[in-house]
């Protein structure tokens, strides 16, 4: 005998979101225009998220009497980015449904598992080993050749944590760089890819299994930060095709409720290696907004919801630029271009490199 689904969750129903960043913003958004409630928690104060609903609980993820009341306050919970403590989210699944659950968590906010994972699935990726200090860094450098590319395992994002190693590079410095000095630090080396560009595919399930996913984009980085995302990329069918199932593997196989980004290389001769796992709302799906007819953020509150998935057709072609830092300042020429859609997250403090908004540039859809 199947198990029932759970009932889906009705509009007037309050989603509690994990993380106060622009994801959980424009996921609160998306979820306001479905009739549902958001109620963000996070411990910083006037965050992107926390501005745009009244319900905010602003704590420590590991405050225990703040997570039973906020387990209370909603009828499910997500979060929108990885590195919440798996114990918080492992309390909070107690009580209440959290969707993506904790399996997905424990195996996406470390590269470690997350490669392993994908190995099972039979899913490539770059050659990798687990590195536990600077011996076992020296011997997989001399099996694994240079350029290769040392990476913390847990708690890494937009580059940090990341040493890139050369021939004369020495491992000792390299493993204290990507520590940080941190005696706790676990590292994966991984083989430079000489990739001919970076994809990445967007799944939605919902809680019945159903998919839905977005067709792969092309992601262009500076410094380790996505700078702009063209979509649909600029793939052959074939390698498009491939990209999906991958992702859509990997979701069946996670048993995703919510979204799941997975981040590809395409190397020269049309193979796609998986570099990393996102459970959530991911900035190259930021296109979505203004081009779809559904976006990812009302994909996951429909997933997480309960609610059958919406359609995930592209009406338009689009090219997503951040505005990383300072740019922002220029909102006032960006909203002048007709062609284009400027949102913006509303942080204060303009820091180099830091994620302030982006614009999305429309054109007529180009295929299929
Ligand atoms: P990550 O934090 O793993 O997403 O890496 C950030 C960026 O570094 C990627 O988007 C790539 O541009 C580059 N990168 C990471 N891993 C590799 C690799 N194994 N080979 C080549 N480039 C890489």
């Amino acid at each position: 005998m199947t198990e029932a689904l759970p009932a889906p969750l009705a509009p007037g129903a309050t989603l509690g979101i994990l993380g106060g960043g622009q994801l959980g913003r424009m996921t609160a958004l998306a979820a306001a225009a479905l009739g549902y409630r958001s109620h963000i928690y996070c411990p910083e104060a006037d965050g992107p998220a926390s501005q745009v609903t009244p319900l905010f609980t602003q704590a420590a993820y590991d405050d225990e009497a703040a997570l039973a009341d906020f387990a209370e306050a909603v009828d499910v919970v997500t979060f929108e980015f990885e590195n919440i403590p798996l114990r918080t989210v492992e309390i909070l699944a107690r009580s209440v449904a959290v969707r993506p659950g904790p399996e997905v968590l424990a195996i996406c906010q470390d590269r470690l598992r997350e490669k392993d994972f994908c190995g099972n699935q039979g899913v490539a990726t770059a050659r990798y080993a687990a590195i536990d200090g600077p011996d076992a860094l020296a011997r997989h450098l001399r099996d694994f050749g240079t350029p290769a590319v040392l990476k913390t395992a847990r708690l890494g994002y937009d580059g940090k944590g990341q040493v890139r190693l050369e021939a004369d590079s020495d491992p000792a410095a390299a493993w204290a760089e990507m520590t940080g000095g941190d005696p706790e630090a676990r590292g994966i080396l991984e083989a430079f890819v000489d990739f001919k560009l970076e994809v990445s595919v967007i799944v939605a399930r919902g809680l019945d299994g159903e998919m839905a996913d977005y067709p792969p984009v092309e992601n262009q980085h500076e410094g380790h930060i996505l700078r702009t995302t063209i979509a649909p990329a600029r793939i052959t069918p074939l390698v498009a095709e491939r990209a999906e199932a991958t992702a859509r593997r990997l979701a069946e196989a996670l048993d995703m409720v919510g979204l799941l980004a997975v981040e590809m290389f395409v190397t020269e001769d049309g193979e796609v290696l998986v570099n990393e796992l996102a459970p959530r709302p991911h900035n190259s799906g930021h296109w979505t907004i203004d081009a779809c007819v559904t976006s990812q953020f009302e994909q996951v509150v429909r997933a997480v919801m309960g609610l059958p998935l919406g359609s995930s057709d592209h009406h338009s072609d689009a090219v997503m630029r951040n505005l990383l830092g300072e740019e922002a300042a220029a909102w006032r020429a960006q909203l002048g271009d007709r062609n284009q859609k400027l949102h913006l997250y509303g942080k204060a403090e303009a820091k180099p490199g830091r994620k302030m908004g982006h614009v999305t540039r429309l054109a007529p859809r180009s295929e299929g």
